[in-house]
């Protein structure tokens, strides 16, 4: 297994506030919300970016987010809505290369980024 800080999180070598696990992945708050609910779905199987999974292994993508679908529809927001987001490589800005999706909600989101 890799050693990134969600790996790390996945062998409680470091606390995360765990919202959800079952046997394909974890999901816990993001240490750094950009909205109410910030909730970031890793999975256990190791991939360092969304371009990393081969079609074959499009179930772990899937269940990242039917996870955040039923995580929201549990919590009571799924009709509010929610956003996910997932960020590959260096001009989406990702920083921990673990794949994973990131659930946004709490509050009316901005349209997402643009460049510049
Ligand atoms: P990325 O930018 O790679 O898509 O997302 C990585 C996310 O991990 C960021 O939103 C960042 O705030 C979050 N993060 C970084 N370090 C930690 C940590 O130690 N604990 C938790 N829970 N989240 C973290």
């Amino acid at each position: 297994m890799s050693d990134t800080l969600f790996h790390k999180i996945i062998r409680r070598e470091i606390p995360a506030d765990i919202v959800y696990e079952d046997e394909h992945l974890i999901a816990f708050r993001d240490i750094a919300p950009q909205a109410p609910v910030h909730v970031l779905f890793v999975p256990k199987a190791d991939f360092a970016t969304l371009d990393d999974v081969p079609e074959e292994q499009a179930l772990v993508v899937g269940r990242l987010a039917t996870a955040a679908a039923a995580y929201a529809r549990r919590q009571g927001f799924a009709g509010d809505g929610y956003r996910v987001v997932m960020n590959c490589n260096r001009d989406a800005g990702q920083t921990v290369f673990q794949v994973h999706l990131h659930l946004l909600a709490g509050a009316p989101l901005g349209r997402f980024g643009t460049a510049g």
